[in-house]
């Protein structure tokens, strides 16, 4: 389970833990939408099994989004008298919009590793 994790924000093929799964350097920061690699470049494993096949990621990504906007919202409660707070939106809003282009990153990954063949 760690390793899996591991592989996961490695950016790592979830067939071979070799090959790279987005194209960018950095898994972490890079601001637009992410450049996937078609196929694993070590064991030439296909990412996208289908059309449409990273639809799924969507929800995994709306899940992530709201589990960081909660969060966020009880650290901000112990800093805030009221519970609701106008600035506590504003700060859930800047961290959701500062997070989103790495969850769209963390999604696909989760994807790709939940439905990646486990038989071999
Ligand atoms: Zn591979």
């Amino acid at each position: 389970m760690l390793s899996t994790l591991s592989h996961i924000f490695k950016n790592e093929c979830p067939n071979c833990n070799k090959g790279k799964v987005f194209a960018d350097k950095s898994f972490f920061f890079s601001i637009g939408f992410p450049k996937m690699n078609t196929h694993c470049s070590h064991c030439n494993y296909k990412f996208e099994k289908e059309p449409g096949y990273f639809f799924g990621a969507m929800f995994v990504n709306y899940a992530i989004t709201v589990g960081q906007a909660l969060i966020t919202f009880f650290i901000c409660s112990l800093f805030f008298d009221k519970i609701f707070d106008f600035r506590i939106l504003l700060i859930i809003g800047f961290v959701i919009l500062t997070l989103s282009f790495f969850n769209i990153r963390l999604s696909r990954m989760i994807w790709i590793y939940a439905f990646k063949n486990y038989t071999n």
